[in-house]
């Protein structure tokens, strides 16, 4: 270890062999924290070329279960988001390109911090089953062409050791750490075609376009070192994505646009990102996927699909035609506009940070969920407001203390100006 870490912190490139090592040892305990961290800081300070980083992803990918999805052909599809705040589209995507004809056989992970989690977001759904066996799952996938379940345990588990490391060293941003730890769990999943949904802007990791764009190429390279189809989309995250944050808040939204209706921003991106699925699973052309993602969300094809999955997987059916069945918050609090004037924008990280403080996510791992908390945005950016009038509605069961402070985030996370802010585009390029 003492000569890795050496050699990269020369600068140079390590071998397949050194990164093995590294991982195997530290996977096993073999190789000490002070010396892993070492080299993690000296990969932070030095990065990594393409092949590293295609080694690295291998490694961390071996390092546990892989999950073997040859059965059910060729057009395996999965999605992966960086992460936003309102970031509902898995509960609209999944369906919709199981309703063009790729096979969504899925895994996805719980919220800490800002962002909230896809497994979270279907708890809320009464008697879903985030948690099945191979076998059901597979039955699941067979029968209605999708099926989504909590992460196993087990998945790149050197990931997970080397992720909790980097948290308390000052080593989580670094392109080639980040891009390798994402396509470690992707790869392992087994999809053969996978669309990156990599999210730029105050409420995302990566805060520029520049770094999004770095941070996309590389898992596009990482992705076809390893044989599969990899797009990447970048998308808009200095404001929340559509009006609702919170898990039933988001499933009930997602619900809308499932059945034709919806914001603009969301369901631009849903389609987007289920169209390129189809693309690159079952070899569309991207104009024709999209067009006919828009028709199955129009005809109602994708509604269907999300109840069948979701009574696949033990989820209360009835709550999808009767939204206000979901969980339902005890005590709301309006925010209220401060001045008149245009809203220009809202900021994504705050908003999801007050979320957090109404029990819609975790500040730390321990924390409990309260399904029916969260925001609803009552204005979008570019809408005229009335000073006095509200701007948002805040939601909460469990934590009614924190309605005043966190109205008081919420209103200054709110900017109002003199005149409507330029439009921006809620997908910013397609990649690879
Ligand atoms: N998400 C991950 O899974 N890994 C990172 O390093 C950063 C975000």
């Amino acid at each position: 270890m003492y000569d890795i870490i050496t050699r990269k912190k020369q600068g140079q490139a390590l071998l397949r062999e050194e990164i093995e090592y590294f991982i195997s040892g530290y996977t096993d305990s073999r190789i000490p924290d002070y010396q892993a961290s070492a080299l993690l800081m000296a990969i932070c300070l030095r990065g990594m070329d393409d092949r590293e980083a295609a080694d690295l992803t291998g490694a961390m990918m071996r390092s546990g279960d892989l999950v073997d999805l040859s059965d059910f052909g060729g057009a395996t599809a999965d999605k992966h988001s960086t992460g936003g705040v309102g970031d509902k589209t898995t509960l609209i995507v999944a369906p919709l390109a199981a309703a063009l004809g790729c096979t969504v056989a899925k895994m996805s992970g719980r919220g800490l911090g800002p962002t909230g989690g896809t497994v979270d977001k279907l708890e809320a759904i009464p008697g879903y089953r985030t948690s099945l066996s191979p076998e059901e799952f597979a039955d699941t996938v067979r029968r209605t062409g999708l099926a989504v379940v909590g992460q196993s345990g087990n998945l790149a588990p050197a990931d997970k050791r080397l992720y909790a490391l980097r948290d308390v060293t000052a080593t989580v941003d670094s392109i080639p750490l980040i891009a390798s730890s994402i396509m470690s769990k992707k790869l392992a999943s087994g999809a053969m075609s996978i669309v990156l949904d990599v999210k730029v802007g105050s409420g995302a990791f990566m805060k520029t376009e520049e770094e999004a764009r770095r941070l996309a190429g590389l898992m596009i390279s990482i992705g076809r070192a390893h044989g599969r189809r990899v797009r990447a989309v970048l998308s808009d995250m200095d404001v929340p994505l559509g009006s609702a944050i919170g898990n039933a808040l988001e499933v009930e939204e997602a619900i809308t646009v499932l059945r034709g209706g919806g914001c603009r921003a969301l369901r631009t991106l849903s389609v987007t990102l289920a169209a390129q699925m189809a693309s690159l699973a079952l070899g569309l052309p991207e104009d024709e996927a999209t067009a006919r993602a828009e028709a199955a969300l129009a005809d109602g094809t994708a509604f269907q699909r999300l109840c069948d999955w979701i009574g696949a997987q033990g989820g209360d059916t009835g709550v999808l035609w009767h939204p206000e069945r979901l969980p339902r918050a005890t005590h709301t609090h309006p925010v209220l506009a401060r001045e008149d004037g245009y809203l220009t924008a809202v900021d994504a990280d705050a908003v999801g940070r007050t979320s957090v403080m109404l029990g819609a996510g975790r500040a730390v791992k321990e924390d409990v969920i309260d399904p029916s908390a969260g925001i609803r945005l009552v204005r979008r950016v570019g809408d005229k407001v009335k000073a006095g009038e509200p701007i948002a509605l805040l939601l909460t069961s469990a934590h009614r203390e924190s309605l005043p402070e966190a109205a008081e985030r919420m209103a200054n996370a709110a900017t109002i100006g003199a005149a409507p802010p330029p439009e921006r585009p809620i997908v910013l390029d397609i990649l690879g």
